[in-house]
């Protein structure tokens, strides 16, 4: 019954559709009262409690708290009522600040059919390219946008934001350039919170950032330069000669463009860059309060090995067609680790997705138009104002300018704002002014009455721009020549119609949340509730500035607060930060602060951070990325930190130990009986202990990183929280500490406020361009703690554990668990090692993953933490139906080795070499296998009517790497 129903219905219906529909955990976790039984049953405990409280060590029990600031759970009608309050308390202003942030118009065929959309949110990293083809398609798109729009040789599927972009950028110079000096010149005309993240990162590397205009280019010999294209002013320049100087003293150039103006201007490929980053935010992205948004590098030819994050490449299939898949892996975190070229993880996809969409649905014609009619805006505007005396300080310029205040700058900001503007307050005679595709001539009507136009200007005339000419003051060598989107997939999907389609032909060559479960370990597939998703398209989130001022944030600033209180509470930590958009940058975060807390100290030799084997990547590159020197710590065969190891290390290194960074539940889904004696020997030797939250799932409502001896930890909302993965991102990497560490967590220097929950100040560095990230997806996350209660997260966590474990019981038979704790328990995954099938069978991990795929299936996670295994991680919100197909299908699979192995089809031609099977493969020509076209693609009679068709085959890797294509194929290549 609706909300609407309910109201006029009877009390005791009322009351009886309220018991039902008031407990969102119900909805929440897939397996119910009676389906639990049966899992307690085949694993023989009495209940779900007996069941954790086993598998838990009891030392680290969390004591019952006499009160929690998690209120009791809401229902789902109340926490939207309650978002609808907190939203009231954000005013949607027009924010005309600018600095990287610009209002823009989502269009709705992509608002409802990507970002509204489960077939894209819910979808994972696309680690299995046989069942991605469609994000990467998008991905593939979004980096054909850049490298056109940038002039460059290869762009990557997008970086976390444009600041760390920046940061990124310094980091492939210093990596690149054969100058041995360790000095970085950054542009005086950079963004601010560009400049605040790249000094807070050089520190801890030991480069030297130096501020320069470029005015005296004998000045340049540096390792690498940076500047930003137009400046933070809005001044548009030709740095052609500068970068000239810079690669005269072997530096390489990193420029900051935005991707709108590049329609117009010159590219930075043009421009002589080495390396291209930015947003890609106001390609249809909304503002958000900061983010999530797709920043983008691109690189010049030559430097595509040095670039961080994830790049899409095309490669082929098992029948030779053109397939794609995540291209030169060996660069990063995961594989590389403490050598890795950075350590992101989890990207932006989801927001690359949208961003290259807008390209593709406006076309290249379409996004000049936008640009031009932007810079035609910013001219009438400046006209307008100098046509009665203000002086605008720079002629050349595309959509921002900076004014010369008549009186203070301060009371022009304040008359704009009481008109619902937000102007950029630059000192104390200078005001800047931004417009963006959403202005209107009415909007710079009002903007030129702040600054002091005769009301009656505003009354009778808004301010025409048609007429203007754009980029009057731009020399015409900066104007672009360059054609750019020539690809027919910029121009083929330009009706409504026929945009939903492609986004739906994409979606559908997909595998996420809404086809069946992602049981992939270490990444925490759960339910992203609709409930939880609806606050992120409202207004009110949606399109706030960064930053506005504190007085139209404050439904944000609460629901920050708020969030902030919780997580402190269930971690066990005085402190959190929200700033952090991925997990990777948590990390950065926590070991920041660690480092920030030892120098205060005195301790600047404490540079040795100890990781086990057995660590997540991210890890091992963070630390590096923190100044770091990794030092591994071995594991014992039952997959726990090798104790003796540990002490040697510690011993070894006691002078110089920074950390330990250790993951609880550990990364073999196992909880470490020892954890307690483990964090006491590294507080012992005067290190700090981080633990890596990402395994939170685990423990949530049962115990507390704090009480283990953590010093600091990040979170991952988006495993943990529900947040959706988005094919690869957005993610929120919250950085929790103790008192002592506070002071050191992230602050920003457009923060709005001062404190944090609990009133500490932090006062370490940025690590992401906006003070509160990815803050406009926090409302999910906000949303899941508020319906679920502390009662309803410890419910969920504990119905995790027990399908986590009975999947090990079930499959323990067929597959080995490879690790377990006291009792024979698994934490909330378990490992399936499939070394002795392969050594019996010769099937390997990779069969056994793609068969899946005919099955129905998205293989758990492979060969993570060990070789040739299988991470399984059901989470709490499949239900028992699934569970078991799932279950099924692996031992189905088992069988199908055996008969290899038993010799009933060969080695090379059987059903699991084989796999993946595409609708074509057994339809097309004689079929010649030994085994049936049924056996191949519907093993399961039920598939019959529900079957996933992957569109590709098995992908070639090694060819793809060896024929490096990171941009759109011809369509020929499809023919
Ligand atoms: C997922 C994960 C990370 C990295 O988080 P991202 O958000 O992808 O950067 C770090 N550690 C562990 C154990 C993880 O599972």
């Amino acid at each position: 019954m609706s909300t609407a129903e309910l109201a006029g219905a009877a009390p005791a219906v009322v009351a009886a559709a309220a018991e039902r529909a008031g407990r969102f955990s119900a909805r929440h976790i897939g397996t119910d009262a009676a389906a639990q039984r049966l899992m307690l049953d085949a694993l023989g405990y009495d209940t779900v409690d007996a069941l954790v409280g086993a598998a838990v060590p009891a030392s680290i029990h969390v004591q019952p708290r006499a009160t929690s600031s998690i209120p009791p759970a809401a229902t789902e009608a109340e926490a939207l009522a309650e978002l609808r309050v907190l939203a009231s308390q954000n005013r949607t202003a027009r924010p005309m600040i600018g600095l990287g942030y610009y209002d823009t118009f989502t269009p709705s065929v992509i608002a409802r059919n990507v970002l509204e959309n489960p077939s894209w949110y819910t979808a994972y990293t696309p680690y299995q390219p046989e069942i991605s083809q469609g994000r990467l398609e998008a991905l593939i798109n979004f980096q054909t946008m850049v490298t056109d729009l940038t002039g460059l040789a290869t762009a990557n599927a997008s970086m976390l934001d444009e600041s760390t972009a920046v940061v990124e950028g310094m980091l492939v110079a210093r990596r690149a350039s054969k100058s041995a000096s360790n000095v970085f010149l950054v542009d005086a005309d950079a963004l601010p919170q560009t400049k605040a993240l790249l000094e807070h990162r050089a520190a801890a590397l030991g480069i030297e950032v130096r501020y320069t205009s470029f005015a005296d280019l004998s000045e340049v010999a540096a390792f690498g330069a940076f500047l930003q294209y137009p400046g933070a002013s809005g001044r548009v320049w030709d740095p052609t000669d500068a970068i000239a100087a810079l690669h005269g003293h072997g530096g390489l150039a990193v420029v900051a463009a935005d991707l709108l103006a590049l329609t117009l201007l010159r590219s930075p490929g043009a421009l002589g860059a080495d390396v291209a980053v930015g947003t890609t935010q106001r390609f249809g992205v909304p503002l958000g309060f900061g983010g999530p948004h797709a920043g983008y590098m691109a690189v010049r030819a030559g430097l595509e090995r040095q670039m961080p994050g994830r790049l899409v490449g095309v490669s082929q299939d098992a029948a030779g067609h053109p397939a794609y898949r995540l291209a030169l892996q060996t660069r990063e975190q995961h594989i590389r680790r403490e050598k890795a070229t950075s350590n992101i993880c989890t990207a932006q996809v989801l927001l690359a997705v949208m961003a290259s969409m807008y390209a593709v649905y406006h076309g290249p014609e379409g996004l000049r138009s936008i640009a031009g009619e932007v810079a035609q805006k910013a001219e009438a505007l400046a006209a307008r104002l100098r046509e009665y005396g203000l002086v605008v300080r720079h002629d050349a310029f595309f959509d921002t300018i900076r004014v010369v205040t008549p009186g203070p700058s301060g009371r022009v900001v304040e008359r704009a704002r009481s008109k619902g503007y937000q102007l950029f307050w630059v000192d104390d005679a200078t005001v800047g002014v931004s417009v963006d595709e959403t202005t209107t001539a009415d909007d710079l009507a009002v903007v030129a009455w702040a600054f002091g136009l005769p009301e009656a200007e505003r009354d009778v005339r808004d301010l025409p721009f048609g007429e203007a000419e754009p980029l009057r003051g731009v020399a015409a060598s900066l104007l672009r020549q360059e054609d750019f989107l020539t690809h027919p997939v910029f121009t083929a999907h330009r009706s409504e119609t026929a945009m939903m389609r492609y986004l739906k032909t994409l979606a559908d060559r997909d595998y996420a949340l809404d086809r069946g479960m992602i049981p992939l370990g270490s990444c925490t597939m759960k339910l992203n509730a609709a409930t939880e998703m609806a606050a992120v398209s409202w207004p009110e989130f949606s399109r706030v500035h960064p930053f506005a001022p504190e007085a139209d944030v404050h439904g944000y600033l609460a629901m920050i607060e708020q969030l902030e209180t919780w997580l402190a509470e269930v971690t066990g930590y005085d402190a959190v930060s929200l700033q952090p958009n991925a997990g990777s940058q948590g990390e950065l975060a926590g070991l920041l602060a660690i480092r920030g807390y030892h120098r205060a100290n005195g301790d600047t030799g404490r540079t040795v951070c100890l990781i086990p084997s057995s660590a997540h990547g991210t890890n091992a590159a963070s630390a590096v990325l923190a100044g770091m020197k990794v030092v591994v710590v071995a594991c014992d065969e039952a997959g726990n930190v090798d104790l003796g190891d540990l002490r040697a290390k510690i011993a070894l290194h006691a002078a110089e130990l920074a950390a330990l960074m250790i993951t609880y539940p550990s990364t073999h889904g196992v909880y470490e009986h020892e954890v307690l004696e483990i964090t006491q020997a590294v507080h012992d030797a005067g290190g700090q202990v981080y633990v890596d939250g990402a395994n939170l799932n685990a423990l949530l409502g049962f115990a507390r990183f704090g009480d283990l001896g953590g010093d600091v930890s990040h979170l991952n909302l988006h495993k943990t929280f529900a947040i959706p993965h988005g094919g690869g991102g957005p993610g929120v990497g919250p950085v929790a500490a103790k008192a002592h560490l506070a002071p050191y967590l992230p602050s920003h220097p457009l923060s709005q406020r001062a404190d944090h929950a609990g009133g500490f100040v932090f006062e370490g560095g940025p690590v992401s361009a906006a003070p509160a990230g990815s803050a406009s997806i926090l409302p999910i996350s906000w949303a899941y703690v508020r319906m679920m209660g502390a009662e309803g997260l410890k419910d969920a966590t504990a119905a995790a554990v027990l399908a986590a474990n009975y999947i090990a019981a079930r499959l323990e038979d067929h597959y080995p668990v490879l690790y377990a704790g006291e009792g024979g328990l698994v934490a909330h995954e378990c490992i399936l090692d499939l070394r002795p099938l392969k050594e019996a069978t010769g099937i390997s991990v990779d069969d056994v993953a793609k068969r899946l795929i005919d099955y129905g299936f998205h293989a758990p996670t492979m060969s993570f933490p060990v070789a040739g295994t299988l991470m399984v991680e059901p989470t709490e919100s499949e239900d028992l139906g699934e569970i078991e197909r799932f279950i099924e299908a692996m031992i189905a699979i088992k069988a199908e080795a055996l008969a290899v192995a038993a010799g009933e089809w060969p080695a090379d031609d059987n059903p699991l070499v084989g796999a993946p099977h595409t609708a074509e493969s057994v339809v097309a020509g004689e079929w010649t296998h030994p085994y049936s076209r049924e056996k191949a693609v519907y093993p399961v009679h039920a598939l019959v009517r529900t079957k996933y068709w992957p569109p590709v085959r098995r992908i070639d890797n090694a060819y793809g790497d060896r024929n490096l294509v990171c941009a759109c194929p011809p369509i020929e290549a499809f023919a």
